[in-house]
């Protein structure tokens, strides 16, 4: 029988997350492999509709080491992702195999068996860098699944031809919330639901101005020193150009909150009863990591506990690129690559090889 391959480092989705850790995982001596359950290259953009654009500019949107290539326009848009991201796996030649779905891992005395719907991998160590995409969120509004309409999450949202003349709701207060709402009232009536007013950033404040502000706050937090970032939330609404032109036509009034849904449409917190043909819940994600339910706990929504990107109840099982938990900023483009640098270094540090 053959001796089984024992990885140093098994690391799960080759997304922007994965990719960043490969980027820095092939300049050690760590024997590793990335594994993804897409057919192609990409990740979750691969998902996102047709018009998505980022909030900053290339220059500001890039993983480690490759700058991303100028635009077209100002904001990058999905497809000038992708192929970024595309190229930068192939730029780097990180070893990465697809499609592999990880259905499971478990302990096997000091190693993780890993096991995907083809071959079982071992592991010293694993990474999971899965996303979210797959795990749209949808809040328990009452009598939602009552409501005889169309209900999609922005996840599955792939552009506004299916809307045309129809009366849409929009859920949501952050940036796909807007991006949305400014495309699909150019062809139908929509409303907008939010449970807090929704904040626009300045115009001349994008992703940039974020990131910057961001930064300059987490290094003064690091010296003792106060901060005041109340103006730039990251949450906030960015005024790309297709929110700014339905700023333009005002329509991006939001009604407030929806109390109840009932067969034919929504119940305002105003008492007022409104129709309504389509509901679109942009309304945020869960973390995919069913996969690890055999060696961590997770909350409701996926989360697990973590130091920095470490889980704290498995020393070897480190999580990138979910968000605020596992790093400032750690599921942007920009972001990830922090995390995905300290994480790499941990693990050279804990299995004892070269960084
Ligand atoms: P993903 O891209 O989801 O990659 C994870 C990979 O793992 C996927 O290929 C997935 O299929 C695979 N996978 C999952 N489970 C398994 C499994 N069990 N086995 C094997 N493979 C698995 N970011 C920016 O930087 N700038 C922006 O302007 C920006 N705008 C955004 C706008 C919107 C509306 C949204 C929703 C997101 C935006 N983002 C932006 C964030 C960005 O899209 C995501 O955070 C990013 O795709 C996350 O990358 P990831 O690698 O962590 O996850």
């Amino acid at each position: 029988m053959s001796k089984k391959h024992i990885y140093d480092v098994l690391v799960i989705g080759a997304g922007q997350s994965g990719l960043a850790c490969g980027y820095y995982l092939r300049r050690t001596d760590l024997d590793y492999l990335i594994v993804d359950n897409q057919e192609k290259c990409g990740g979750a953009w691969n998902k996102a509709w047709k018009s998505l654009t980022l909030f900053s500019p290339a220059e500001h949107s890039s993983l480690p080491g490759w700058l991303m290539p100028k635009s077209q326009q100002e904001f990058p848009a999905k497809e000038e992702v992708i192929d970024y991201i595309c190229q930068y796996e192939q730029r780097y030649k990180l070893r990465v195999k697809r499609p592999v779905q990880v259905k499971d891992v478990r302990k096997e005395s000091d190693y993780f068996k890993i096991i995907t719907d083809s071959v079982t991998f071992y592991s010293k160590s694993v990474i999971s860098a899965t996303g979210t995409w797959r795990k749209p969120f949808i809040p328990d509004v009452p009598g939602k699944d009552q409501f005889e309409g169309r209900q999609i999450h922005s996840a599955y949202y792939q552009g506004p031809d299916e809307l045309i003349s129809k009366k849409v709701l929009i859920v949501g207060e952050g940036n796909s919330g807007a991006q949305i709402l400014a495309e699909v009232s150019k062809v139908g009536e929509t409303s907008w639901a939010t449970q807090k007013p929704p904040e626009f950033l300045p115009d001349d404040v994008d992703g940039r101005v974020l990131f910057d502000q961001a930064s300059a706050k987490y290094y003064a937090e690091q010296k003792g020193e106060k901060f005041d970032m109340s103006k730039y939330n990251l949450g906030n609404i960015v005024m790309v150009p297709s929110v700014k032109e339905a700023r333009d036509r005002k329509v991006l009034h939001s009604k407030g909150q929806v109390k109840s849904f009932y067969k034919r449409g929504v119940i305002w917190e105003s008492g007022e009863e409104e129709a309504f043909d389509v509901v679109i819940w942009c309304t945020g994600f869960s973390y995919v990591t069913d996969h690890l339910q055999n060696i961590v706990s997770t909350d409701e929504r996926g989360k697990i506990n973590t130091t920095g990107t470490q889980s704290i109840e498995e020393a070897n099982l480190w999580l990138v690129g979910y968000g605020g938990w596992t790093g400032f900023a750690s599921a942007t483009l920009i972001g990830v690559g922090r995390s995905a640098r300290s994480t790499v270094q941990d693990i050279t540090n804990k299995i004892g090889k070269k960084a």
